[in-house]
């Protein structure tokens, strides 16, 4: 897991975070109030600045309960969609993750919270490039991003305990149910193009299990085993 920096407030020595209360105020009536139970994810809801990760043009709506532009015609999620699929995939100190679509690389740096490795693949180049820097000037050194197509998965981590996918595919990308750890658990929004449903899939011994979950609409996923380009 990430080790602490210089950016907690312990020590006294911190300067004001003008964004403290709204951090707060999220995690409560965003997500404890709508039924977020998992302590480890309100803990790295509350830690992670999300303000960082938002464009300059909408910063002041970085705490809104909804999901932001940022740029090339990608978004950051809804703080609560956010939430719940975290909650699905139940990351580990000890887990590899593997994330599909970086985007702003918010959930990135939950992720490099909850978990002991994290590689995050993002298709389009100025925004993976944008991930990395804002995750290298927070300290978050455990995550790793990649420019490519993430529907192939990312061969040469593999397997991974946990895989969450943050774009809208047909069905689970072949790849990637091949490069889920046995015992892993996968977190991705399948359906059609404009509706999904969150789905969980644990890998077992033999063959996987599938629960749906929460309706949700997610950009669609691209690459090979995304949806073809218009
Ligand atoms: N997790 C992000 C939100 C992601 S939005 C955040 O916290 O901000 C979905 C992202 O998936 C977009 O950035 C999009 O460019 C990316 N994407 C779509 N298809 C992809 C693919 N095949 N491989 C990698 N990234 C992909």
């Amino acid at each position: 897991m990430r080790r602490e920096t210089t950016r907690g407030n312990e020590g006294g020595r911190a300067a004001h975070d003008p964004w403290a209360e709204q951090r707060r105020a999220m995690v409560q009536r965003q997500l404890r109030d709508r039924g977020i139970r998992n302590e480890r994810v309100l803990e790295a809801m509350g830690r992670v600045p999300r303000e960082k990760f938002v464009p300059e043009e909408s910063r002041a709506q970085a705490y809104a309960d909804r999901a932001l532009p940022v740029g090339e015609g990608q978004t950051i999620s809804q703080p609560y969609m956010v939430a719940v699929m975290l909650e699905m995939l139940d990351p580990r100190p000890e887990n590899r993750v593997l994330e599909i679509g970086a985007g702003s690389g918010y959930q990135a740096a939950l992720l490099g919270e909850l978990a002991g490795e994290v590689y995050t693949v993002e298709i389009v180049e100025p925004l993976a490039r944008r991930a990395e820097a804002i995750l290298r000037e927070l300290g978050y050194d455990n995550v790793h991003v990649i420019y490519g197509d993430g529907s192939l998965g990312y061969p040469p981590r593999a397997p991974y305990d946990r895989i969450i996918v943050a774009a809208a595919a047909p069905q689970v990308p072949p790849p990637l149910r091949e490069q889920l750890a046995v015992g892993g658990r996968l977190v991705a929004p399948v359906g059609s193009r404009y509706a999904q449903r969150c789905i969980l899939l644990e890998r077992r011994a033999e063959g996987s299990a599938e629960t749906g979950g929460l309706e949700c609409v997610f950009v669609p996923l691209r690459g090979e085993h995304g949806w073809r380009e218009e």
